[in-house]
Protein backbone atom coordinates (compact mmCIF):
# COMPACT_ATOMS: atom_id res chain seq x y z
CA UNK A 1 0.00 0.00 0.00
CA UNK A 2 1.22 3.44 -0.87
CA UNK A 3 0.48 5.70 1.85
CA UNK A 4 1.26 9.69 1.18
CA UNK A 5 1.04 12.11 4.22
CA UNK A 6 -0.66 15.30 3.49
CA UNK A 7 -0.28 18.41 5.50
CA UNK A 8 -3.25 20.29 5.92
CA UNK A 9 -4.64 23.12 8.09
CA UNK A 10 -2.06 24.18 11.32
CA UNK A 11 -1.50 20.40 12.46
CA UNK A 12 -3.44 17.89 10.40
CA UNK A 13 -2.46 15.16 8.47
CA UNK A 14 -4.58 13.96 5.53
CA UNK A 15 -3.49 10.89 4.13
CA UNK A 16 -3.68 10.00 0.21
CA UNK A 17 -3.39 5.89 0.06
CA UNK A 18 -2.82 4.10 -3.42
CA UNK A 19 -3.34 0.32 -3.59
CA UNK A 20 -0.68 -0.74 -6.14
CA UNK A 21 -2.16 -3.95 -6.68
CA UNK A 22 -6.14 -2.68 -7.88
CA UNK A 23 -4.82 0.78 -8.39
CA UNK A 24 -7.62 2.14 -6.38
CA UNK A 25 -7.39 4.95 -3.82
CA UNK A 26 -8.61 6.52 -1.25
CA UNK A 27 -8.06 9.61 1.27
CA UNK A 28 -8.40 9.06 4.77
CA UNK A 29 -10.03 12.39 6.65
CA UNK A 30 -9.76 14.77 3.78
CA UNK A 31 -8.71 17.80 6.87
CA UNK A 32 -9.91 20.04 3.86
CA UNK A 33 -10.19 20.44 0.04
CA UNK A 34 -7.10 22.83 -1.03
CA UNK A 35 -4.23 20.85 -0.36
CA UNK A 36 -5.79 17.15 -1.34
CA UNK A 37 -6.72 18.99 -4.44
CA UNK A 38 -3.57 19.95 -5.59
CA UNK A 39 -2.06 16.49 -4.65
CA UNK A 40 -4.36 14.66 -6.94
CA UNK A 41 -3.99 17.24 -9.85
CA UNK A 42 -0.46 17.66 -9.46
CA UNK A 43 -0.09 13.81 -9.61
CA UNK A 44 -2.99 13.14 -12.12
CA UNK A 45 -4.50 11.15 -9.54
CA UNK A 46 -8.52 9.59 -9.44
CA UNK A 47 -10.28 8.93 -5.89
CA UNK A 48 -12.45 6.20 -5.62
CA UNK A 49 -13.39 6.68 -1.67
CA UNK A 50 -13.39 8.59 1.51
CA UNK A 51 -12.84 6.89 4.46
CA UNK A 52 -13.53 9.21 7.77
CA UNK A 53 -12.37 7.72 11.46
CA UNK A 54 -14.80 10.47 12.54
CA UNK A 55 -16.85 13.66 12.14
CA UNK A 56 -14.64 16.58 13.34
CA UNK A 57 -14.58 19.58 11.22
CA UNK A 58 -10.99 18.49 10.72
CA UNK A 59 -11.29 15.08 9.87
CA UNK A 60 -14.43 15.53 6.84
CA UNK A 61 -14.42 19.42 5.79
CA UNK A 62 -13.10 18.09 2.36
CA UNK A 63 -15.76 15.50 2.05
CA UNK A 64 -18.12 17.22 -0.35
CA UNK A 65 -16.17 19.44 -2.52
CA UNK A 66 -13.58 16.34 -3.31
CA UNK A 67 -16.96 14.19 -3.82
CA UNK A 68 -18.35 16.66 -6.26
CA UNK A 69 -15.24 16.95 -8.10
CA UNK A 70 -13.72 13.63 -8.38
CA UNK A 71 -16.97 11.49 -7.44
CA UNK A 72 -15.97 9.30 -4.77
CA UNK A 73 -17.76 7.24 -2.19
CA UNK A 74 -17.53 8.57 1.11
CA UNK A 75 -17.45 5.45 3.70
CA UNK A 76 -17.78 5.91 7.65
CA UNK A 77 -18.98 4.64 10.76
CA UNK A 78 -23.09 3.23 10.57
CA UNK A 79 -24.16 4.92 13.89
CA UNK A 80 -22.24 8.20 13.02
CA UNK A 81 -24.26 8.53 9.36
CA UNK A 82 -25.97 11.58 10.39
CA UNK A 83 -22.87 13.83 11.22
CA UNK A 84 -20.77 12.26 8.58
CA UNK A 85 -20.93 14.79 5.24
CA UNK A 86 -21.88 13.30 1.99
CA UNK A 87 -21.47 9.49 3.47
CA UNK A 88 -22.30 6.79 0.75
CA UNK A 89 -20.91 3.63 2.79
CA UNK A 90 -22.15 2.94 6.22
CA UNK A 91 -19.69 -0.12 7.96
CA UNK A 92 -20.62 -1.58 11.30
CA UNK A 93 -17.64 -2.54 14.21
CA UNK A 94 -15.60 -5.71 13.60
CA UNK A 95 -17.14 -5.40 9.72
CA UNK A 96 -14.53 -6.40 7.04
CA UNK A 97 -15.02 -3.74 3.65
CA UNK A 98 -12.98 -4.87 0.69
CA UNK A 99 -10.87 -1.99 -1.11
CA UNK A 100 -9.95 -3.30 -4.17
CA UNK A 101 -7.93 -6.71 -2.76
CA UNK A 102 -6.94 -5.65 0.64
CA UNK A 103 -9.27 -6.56 3.46
CA UNK A 104 -9.77 -3.39 5.69
CA UNK A 105 -11.30 -4.64 9.51
CA UNK A 106 -13.59 -1.72 10.93
CA UNK A 107 -13.27 -1.17 14.78
CA UNK A 108 -15.40 1.11 16.86
CA UNK A 109 -13.74 3.15 19.39
CA UNK A 110 -15.60 5.12 21.20
CA UNK A 111 -14.17 8.35 23.63
CA UNK A 112 -12.71 11.05 21.67
CA UNK A 113 -16.53 10.74 19.77
CA UNK A 114 -18.88 8.70 20.21
CA UNK A 115 -18.85 7.49 17.10
CA UNK A 116 -15.01 7.26 16.28
CA UNK A 117 -13.54 4.05 14.09
CA UNK A 118 -10.30 3.03 12.55
CA UNK A 119 -9.60 1.27 9.74
CA UNK A 120 -7.12 -2.02 9.93
CA UNK A 121 -5.13 -2.86 6.84
CA UNK A 122 -4.57 -6.29 7.85
CA UNK A 123 -2.38 -7.54 5.55
CA UNK A 124 -0.62 -4.04 4.52
CA UNK A 125 -0.01 -4.22 8.87
CA UNK A 126 -1.19 -0.26 8.52
CA UNK A 127 -3.95 1.49 10.92
CA UNK A 128 -5.36 4.78 10.15
CA UNK A 129 -6.56 5.84 14.00
CA UNK A 130 -7.80 9.08 13.86
CA UNK A 131 -7.76 11.10 16.78
CA UNK A 132 -7.86 7.71 19.04
CA UNK A 133 -4.30 7.33 19.41
CA UNK A 134 -1.35 9.91 18.53
CA UNK A 135 1.86 9.50 18.54
CA UNK A 136 2.92 9.25 22.36
CA UNK A 137 -0.73 10.44 23.42
CA UNK A 138 -4.25 9.71 22.84
CA UNK A 139 -7.32 11.80 21.80
CA UNK A 140 -8.92 13.96 24.37
CA UNK A 141 -12.21 12.89 25.83
CA UNK A 142 -15.33 14.95 24.31
CA UNK A 143 -18.01 12.65 23.78
CA UNK A 144 -17.14 9.19 25.15
CA UNK A 145 -16.26 8.58 28.72
CA UNK A 146 -12.71 8.16 30.54
CA UNK A 147 -13.37 4.51 30.59
CA UNK A 148 -14.55 3.95 26.84
CA UNK A 149 -11.33 5.65 25.82
CA UNK A 150 -9.41 3.37 27.86
CA UNK A 151 -10.99 0.73 26.04
CA UNK A 152 -10.38 1.65 23.22
CA UNK A 153 -7.02 2.45 23.78
CA UNK A 154 -6.82 -0.57 24.58
CA UNK A 155 -7.68 -1.89 21.48
CA UNK A 156 -5.22 -0.02 18.91
CA UNK A 157 -2.51 -1.68 21.48
CA UNK A 158 -3.31 -5.29 21.00
CA UNK A 159 -2.83 -4.67 17.15
CA UNK A 160 0.54 -6.76 15.89
CA UNK A 161 3.24 -4.93 17.36
CA UNK A 162 4.69 -4.11 13.92
CA UNK A 163 1.69 -2.84 12.75
CA UNK A 164 2.47 0.98 11.00
CA UNK A 165 0.13 3.67 12.75
CA UNK A 166 -1.17 7.01 10.90
CA UNK A 167 -2.82 9.54 12.80
CA UNK A 168 -4.61 12.41 12.67
CA UNK A 169 -2.36 15.27 13.94
CA UNK A 170 1.28 16.59 14.59
CA UNK A 171 0.90 16.43 18.26
CA UNK A 172 4.40 14.52 19.06
CA UNK A 173 6.57 17.12 19.79
CA UNK A 174 4.63 18.21 22.59
CA UNK A 175 2.95 15.25 23.82
CA UNK A 176 7.07 14.15 24.49
CA UNK A 177 7.05 17.05 27.33
CA UNK A 178 4.29 14.78 28.79
CA UNK A 179 5.78 11.39 28.89
CA UNK A 180 9.44 12.59 29.79
CA UNK A 181 7.85 14.46 32.93
CA UNK A 182 5.87 11.00 34.09
CA UNK A 183 8.47 8.31 32.47
CA UNK A 184 11.75 10.53 33.14
CA UNK A 185 13.87 7.12 33.41
CA UNK A 186 13.07 5.51 30.22
CA UNK A 187 16.12 5.09 27.77
CA UNK A 188 14.10 4.46 24.88
CA UNK A 189 11.65 7.58 25.32
CA UNK A 190 15.07 9.57 25.53
CA UNK A 191 15.81 8.33 22.08
CA UNK A 192 12.65 8.73 20.39
CA UNK A 193 12.54 12.64 22.02
CA UNK A 194 15.97 13.52 20.47
CA UNK A 195 14.51 12.15 16.70
CA UNK A 196 11.10 13.97 16.99
CA UNK A 197 13.73 17.36 17.79
CA UNK A 198 15.33 16.41 15.01
CA UNK A 199 12.48 15.92 12.45
CA UNK A 200 10.37 18.74 13.68
CA UNK A 201 13.63 21.18 13.07
CA UNK A 202 13.44 20.43 9.88
CA UNK A 203 9.63 20.61 9.56
CA UNK A 204 9.43 16.51 9.01
CA UNK A 205 6.21 14.62 9.90
CA UNK A 206 7.02 12.12 13.26
CA UNK A 207 4.31 9.92 11.69
CA UNK A 208 3.97 7.06 10.85
CA UNK A 209 5.13 4.84 14.48
CA UNK A 210 4.57 1.60 15.16
CA UNK A 211 2.87 -0.26 17.95
CA UNK A 212 6.17 -1.51 19.15
CA UNK A 213 7.45 2.22 19.31
CA UNK A 214 4.10 2.96 21.07
CA UNK A 215 4.77 0.38 23.72
CA UNK A 216 7.83 1.30 24.40
CA UNK A 217 6.86 5.01 24.79
CA UNK A 218 3.85 5.99 24.80
CA UNK A 219 2.82 6.85 28.57
CA UNK A 220 -0.87 5.84 28.16
CA UNK A 221 0.27 2.38 26.63
CA UNK A 222 2.35 2.34 29.49
CA UNK A 223 -0.17 2.18 32.49
CA UNK A 224 1.41 -1.29 33.83
CA UNK A 225 4.75 -0.19 34.40
CA UNK A 226 6.23 0.06 37.80
CA UNK A 227 8.09 3.20 37.47
CA UNK A 228 5.66 5.31 35.94
CA UNK A 229 2.94 4.42 38.53
CA UNK A 230 5.82 4.92 41.91
CA UNK A 231 5.57 8.29 39.82
CA UNK A 232 1.54 9.11 40.05
CA UNK A 233 1.44 7.31 43.76
CA UNK A 234 -0.68 5.13 41.78
CA UNK A 235 1.72 1.66 42.77
CA UNK A 236 -1.74 -0.91 43.49
CA UNK A 237 -4.14 0.85 41.38
CA UNK A 238 -6.13 -0.66 38.09
CA UNK A 239 -4.30 0.14 34.43
CA UNK A 240 -7.56 2.01 33.83
CA UNK A 241 -7.12 4.04 37.02
CA UNK A 242 -3.61 4.68 35.91
CA UNK A 243 -4.70 5.57 32.42
CA UNK A 244 -8.01 8.30 33.50
CA UNK A 245 -5.23 9.78 36.26
CA UNK A 246 -2.85 10.30 33.16
CA UNK A 247 -5.45 11.55 30.56
CA UNK A 248 -6.86 14.13 33.35
CA UNK A 249 -3.48 15.09 34.02
CA UNK A 250 -2.95 15.55 30.24
CA UNK A 251 -6.14 17.83 29.81
CA UNK A 252 -4.25 20.36 32.35
CA UNK A 253 -0.75 20.06 31.31
ZN1 LIG B 1 -11.19 14.96 16.39
FE1 LIG C 1 -8.69 16.09 14.89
Amino acid sequence: MNVNLIPCLSDNYSYFVIDPDSKKTCIVDPAEFGALDNFITKNKLTVDYILNTHHHADHVDGNLQLKEKYKCKIVGFEKDKSRIPGIDITLKDQETWMFGNEEIKIHHVPGHTMGHIFFHFTKSKIAFVGDTLFSLGCGRVFEGSYEEMFHSVMKVKKLPAETIIYCGHEYTASNAKFCIAYDPSNKTLEKRVNEIKTLRSKNLPTIPTTIKNEIDTNIFLRCDNREIRKNLSLENSSDIEVFIKLRKLKDNF
